[in-house]
């Protein structure tokens, strides 16, 4: 972790307007519209391009990926690459329509046509790929363990055997808690586990170890990671299941964001700032 910008998060997330304001990289900062881009008639990009506006679900209260902040606005990586994907269809950040997603809804968001994409630390997997597609991956997170500060007797995911675990609702981190014979306390965000660990009701909060990295940078000193991630959280890009042609242009959106530098000012002017830049994944055109 970067221990100077770290301190920058916290202050950001205390409320300092000015600071959160000049630090750049806010919403939309890495992407300029495409002007008229042309698609081919009947594809989602067409629909999408001729409407002027995109609806992306998102995290609102996981700092680094996707955070309701000052501005009201979600900021993060992920609404960043959000901001890229809708510049290419020739959409202004100004015309995305951001909608909350949390973890047991991002599926249903999908099938129900209530957001046109998903992009909120959501881990592609072939129960998931069974009801809706995914484009990326883009980012590769692990699932870790966040602790309060104080405690010494929490080392490694073998310690959570028979404890009391917060963790979301719908999400893999839940599943993995139980696999391991931990207890699992679910809720339906991340930011709900915090009062739980804090009050002893849980031992820890488990999830992927750059939410939980947000987490302890937004509340400076009171918590810790601990441990190793654990497993493999390849994230993607949630979409109506066999948009064949849009997953291919979100594909191709992502791995020109990667030769061009576009993705790697959109990790410096969010996560970036807490967390080190590793080279993207290869994304998966399966
Ligand atoms: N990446 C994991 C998942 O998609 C955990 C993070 C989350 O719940 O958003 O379930």
């Amino acid at each position: 972790m970067k221990t100077k910008r770290f301190t920058l998060i916290a202050l950001a997330a205390a409320g300092m307007l000015a600071l959160a304001a000049c630090s750049g990289g806010g919403p939309g900062s890495t992407s300029t519209p495409v002007a008229k881009p042309t698609f081919a008639a009947g594809t989602t990009m067409a629909k999408l391009a001729e409407a002027g506006k995109i609806t992306i679900g998102t995290k609102f209260d996981q700092p680094l990926f996707g955070l309701v902040g000052p501005t009201g606005k979600p900021e993060g990586f992920d609404v960043e690459i959000g901001t890229l994907i809708a510049s290419k269809l020739g959409i202004s950040a100004d015309n995305i329509e951001w909608k909350e997603a949390v973890s047991a809804n991002r599926e249903p968001f999908i099938q129900n046509g209530d957001v046109d994409i998903v992009i909120a630390t959501y881990t592609i997997n072939d129960k998931r790929k069974a009801v809706v597609s995914f484009a990326g991956p883009y980012y590769t997170a692990g699932q870790s363990i966040l602790v309060k500060a104080d405690n010494t007797s929490i080392k490694s995911e073998k310690d959570l055997v028979g404890q009391p675990v917060c963790s979301v609702t719908g999400s893999t981190p839940a599943s993995k808690l139980t696999e391991i014979g931990a207890k699992p306390l679910l809720t339906d965000t991340y930011s709900n586990c915090l009062e739980p660990l804090r009050n002893g009701q849980a031992v820890a909060v488990s999830t992927d170890n750059v939410i939980l990295a947000g987490l302890a940078a937004q509340n400076e000193g009171e918590f810790k990671l601990v441990g190793k991630p654990f497993t493999t959280e390849p994230y993607g890009i949630g979409l109506k299941k066999d948009d064949t042609e849009f997953r291919n242009f979100i594909n191709d959106v992502l791995e020109k964001s990667y030769s061009d530098g576009s993705y790697k000012k959109a990790w410096e002017g969010t996560a970036g700032k807490v967390l080190d830049y590793v080279e993207p994944p290869a994304v998966d055109r399966y």
